[in-house]
């Protein structure tokens, strides 16, 4: 294919962190990569707006590829149990890059992608903290971001994995979905990268 970016072979789609570390791994194997993303920059959705933490992949089904693919790594994080029918590992604390507190998230299901925090969640963040740091008080905690998990996992559902599959058979041969990229994918991205280049491999 040709145009303004020049000749190339593999147009990955979306700059955000799974599609970097795509790119990054492509790029080893081949010439002739192009990104395709709508905003101005990569890092601009979920990518940006998550917990840093590195997970060990305990949280998830044995043999799913949200385990497998999961990588171990250091977990700066106080985690409560989960509860049962849980969409998501619950609020808990994180020391991010910039060496600050933080804690969260919440999970709610929502219709429409919007990443203004809701302030007046405060008092519930405040009650959740407390059953592990009794000591927090309101005026500590102030208001940080809001991020948007791709779940295929509807309320009340249970486990769905993350969905990877070549398109030959919609009659796409080549185009390789990456379908309900939630958590762990910031974790898991260096080996959703490693499976989607032997998936293009396959393809090539
Ligand atoms: C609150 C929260 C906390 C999380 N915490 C963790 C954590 O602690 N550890 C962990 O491992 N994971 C965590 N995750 C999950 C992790 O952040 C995501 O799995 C990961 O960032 C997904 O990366 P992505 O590249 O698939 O998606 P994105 O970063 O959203 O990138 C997708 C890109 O595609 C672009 N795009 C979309 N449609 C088009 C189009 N039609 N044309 C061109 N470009 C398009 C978008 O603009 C975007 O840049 C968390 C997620 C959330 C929401």
């Amino acid at each position: 294919m040709s145009g303004e970016a020049g000749e190339f072979r593999i147009a990955v789609i979306g700059a955000g962190v799974v599609g970097l570390a795509v790119a990054e791994r492509l790029s080893k194997l081949y010439r002739g990569i192009v990104f395709l993303e709508k905003n101005d920059s990569f890092g601009q959705e979920t990518s940006s707006r998550n917990s840093e933490v590195i997970h060990g992949g305990i949280y998830y089904p044995p043999g799913s590829l949200k385990a497998t693919l999961c990588r171990e790594g250091n977990l700066l994080l106080v985690y409560p149990v989960p509860s049962e029918g849980r969409v998501g590992l619950g609020i808990h604390a994180t020391i991010d890059l910039a060496g600050r507190v933080r804690f969260g998230p919440d999970v709610e299901y929502v219709d429409r992608i919007d990443y203004a925090v809701d302030e007046g969640k405060g008092v519930f963040f405040r009650e959740a903290v407390r059953s592990y740091l009794p000591s927090i008080v309101h005026a500590a905690l102030e208001p940080d971001q809001c991020g948007i998990r791709p779940k295929l996992q509807g309320p009340g559902e249970p486990f769905r994995d993350f969905v990877i599959r070549e398109e030959s058979d919609s009659g796409l041969p080549g185009l390789i979905n990456l379908i309900g990229i939630e958590s762990p994918g910031l974790t898991a991205s260096p080996a959703l990268a490693e499976h989607v280049a032997s998936l293009v491999e396959a393809c090539l």
